[in-house]
């Protein structure tokens, strides 16, 4: 299979399917393929129609929201760089390029505005890293919803745990958000020298500028939206000390300048920065900070400043792109497509709570894509009577157990360990998921198992992702995952917030139960090398990535099936030209009996069943030559 796509991808030919599956492969090169023309070709077709495309798979989920009144949805995976966020993006321009007919003038301002978000989106929540040049640092869901004409009447974003470590921290060769570039280089454009990126920045900040203006942020929204940036950038530069028992900002100016852009006092910034308010029995009195701890607050706050701009940037959008007013019995049933563009699986050399729980939500989707691709193929089977003999998967349910069962999981012993502000350490957490997980099989640490010199004492754990086995480091988790998110109030302390870690729980399976409510569509992308280049098939790097997308299971369970089904009369209409008991007219008594007939006429008969509604044909090859039968007619 892997040898095929090599084939294919020398060949330019980027796309192919496993049943309704779209797998892509990454061409790192502009391909002429997503024009007008093309769109023309695809719009209201069948899938097998026309060559293997993404617009095929949107136009699939489109037909079955319009046609079959069905929530759809396409969920977009693979790694970093392998192209989800241009597939997502292709996606929505097919969608506003069939919709709108009639050119109503509200419809074409909400298809501005969803198209618009993404530029907008992508400058706060995106940045170069070493696997992309323009890689999302976010999880991103979209909603786009349509009325009973087909036509998109709004939308709805939902972002996930966007990885705000990047404001204080990049690793070597890479870089913060786009944002704070754009915002530097359109302060100092005068004055900086002017180079290919400089241009480019200033350039992409003016489009980011007018898309924020389009979908309705205030000239006064924008300057705070700078401020925040300059704030952050600020925060970055300070640095404290000690003079005997107290602890001090070194660069106070750097404080003026501070208090100027939020609009305070600068002992307001002093004092949020040096000190923290603590509850002592009925007393809330106020403790300093030591250095270090002042340099913790001082990355918590700028994280989490960004965190919130971003958030409320994704609200603002959604204010205006928010479906209002909709009366379903004036209107018909509103509909919805929703668009996933999610993180892939990660390894790195040095893996954190934030790729603990991306892998997590991998898990999540993995179990999805199970249960979804095997429970709408033997539903199917069921429904139309056909045989169907059972396909063993690995089922990774057991993972996303170890995760999130309450009491048991990770997760609950993280918050547990969390509780303690103060008093616990991440020692303290590997030790409560030692003796929690001692016996899991997908668990393991030095502790449990003293041989393995891969993971050190105290630091790591190893969980076996269906994906492939991956060490964490407890390193600073607690730390970074202890000050809990919302608004707070002091004297609540005592009461138990919600952590970061279960938030994202929370989130994660709110997000897979809406997705299993609709009907699914998969684009699987695949990364063909890690240098970006358009020439390249690495062999082992696309196995591994075919390996673990599940997509040889997704094969295996396509042959134990049929490749294709379709309704009685849909066949006849599109065949009947093939089978001289079939045209022009048929006299047998019923579409089935025709349809069988035709079949049997052909030689096809082995390769096929007969259902209650649809005639199931089980290789691709024999659609092929009806189809090369049909041209030869027509
Ligand atoms: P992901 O979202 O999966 O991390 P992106 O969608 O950002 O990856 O793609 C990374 C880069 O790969 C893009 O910036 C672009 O240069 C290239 N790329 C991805 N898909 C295509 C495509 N269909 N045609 C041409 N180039 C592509
Ligand atoms: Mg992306």
């Amino acid at each position: 299979a892997v040898d095929v796509g090599m084939i294919r991808f020398e060949k330019g030919r980027i796309y192919t399917y496993i049943g309704e599956v779209v797998v892509s492969v990454n061409p790192y090169r502009a391909m002429n393929i997503y024009g007008r023309d093309t769109i023309e070709q695809y719009k209201g077709r069948e899938l097998y129609e026309r060559p293997p495309h993404l617009f095929a798979i949107a136009d699939a989920a489109y037909k079955a929201m319009k046609r079959r009144n069905k929530d759809t949805c396409i969920v977009i995976s693979g790694e970093s760089g392998a192209g989800k966020t241009e597939a997502s993006k292709y996606i929505m321009q097919y969608i506003a390029a069939i919709t709108n007919p009639g050119q109503r003038a509200e419809v074409e301002r909400v298809k501005n505005m969803l198209l618009k978000s993404n530029c907008v989106l992508e400058a706060f929540g995106n940045a170069k890293t070493n696997r992309n040049d323009n890689s999302s640092r976010f999880g991103k869901y979209m909603d786009i919803n349509f009325d009973f004409k087909g036509d998109p009447i709004g939308g709805h974003i939902n972002n996930y745990l966007l990885e705000k470590s990047r404001v204080i921290f990049q690793q070597e060769g890479e870089r913060s958000f786009h944002s704070f570039y754009q915002v530097c280089v359109s302060v100092y454009v005068c004055v900086t020298r002017q180079t290919d990126a400089t241009i480019s920045w200033y350039t992409d900040q003016m489009a980011v500028a007018d898309a924020m203006k389009v979908i309705g942020f205030t000239a006064d929204e924008l300057q705070t939206v700078y401020k925040v940036l300059a704030t952050i950038l600020h925060l970055g530069n300070l640095t404290f000390g000690v003079d005997g028992d107290t602890t001090l900002i070194e660069n106070s100016k750097v404080v003026a300048v501070i208090g100027d852009l939020l609009a305070t006092k600068e002992e307001n910034v002093e004092k949020a920065l040096l000190y923290r308010t603590v509850a002592t029995g009925r007393d809330v009195i106020d403790k300093q900070h030591t250095a270090q701890e002042a340099s913790y607050g001082r990355d918590a706050l700028a994280k989490a400043m960004y965190e919130r701009m971003f958030c409320w940037i994704v609200g603002r959008i959604n204010d205006v792109i928010e479906v209002k007013n909709y009366d379903a019995k004036v209107h018909g049933k509103n509909t919805v497509i929703g668009v996933l563009d999610i993180y892939g699986f990660e390894i790195f050399q040095n893996n954190s709570f934030e790729q603990f729980c991306i892998n997590y939500c991998n898990e999540k989707l993995q179990q999805l894509f199970i249960q979804l691709v095997l429970r709408q193929e033997q539903e199917e089977y069921q429904r139309e009577g056909i045989p169907w003999k059972h396909i063993d998967f690995f089922n990774n349910q057991i993972i996303v157990d170890l995760v999130e069962l309450q009491h048991k999981g990770i997760f609950s012993v993280l918050d547990e360990a969390c509780m303690n502000v103060g008093k616990v350490t991440d020692k303290v957490f590997l030790q409560g998921l030692n003796s929690k997980l001692a016996n899991h099989a997908h668990y393991t640490s030095r502790k449990l198992s003293p041989t393995d010199k891969s993971l050190e004492f105290d630091r790591d754990f190893r969980v076996r992702h269906y994906a492939g086995n991956v060490v964490y480091s407890v390193v600073d988790s607690t730390h970074t995952l202890m000050w809990p998110e919302g608004k707070l109030k002091i004297t609540e302390v005592t009461k138990r917030p919600l952590t970061a870690a279960t938030i994202f729980k929370n989130s994660m399976i709110a997000l897979v139960e809406n997705l299993a409510c609709k009907e699914p569509y998969y684009v699987r992308c695949i990364k063909p090398n890690d240098v970006k280049s358009p020439l390249l098939f690495e062999h082992e790097r696309c196995r591994h990535q075919v390996e673990y997308l599940g997509l040889l299971e997704n094969v295996r369970v396509r042959r134990a099936g049929f490749a294709n089904r379709q309704e009685y009369p849909r066949f006849l209409q599109r065949y009947k030209m093939i089978s001289e008991f079939t045209w022009p007219n048929h006299d047998l008594p019923s579409e089935k009996e025709a349809v069988k007939k035709l079949l049997q006429g052909c030689g096809f008969e082995q390769d096929v069943a007969y259902g209650k509604t649809k005639v199931f044909i089980r290789t691709p090859r024999t659609l092929f030559c009806l189809e090369e039968q049909r041209t030869e007619m027509v």
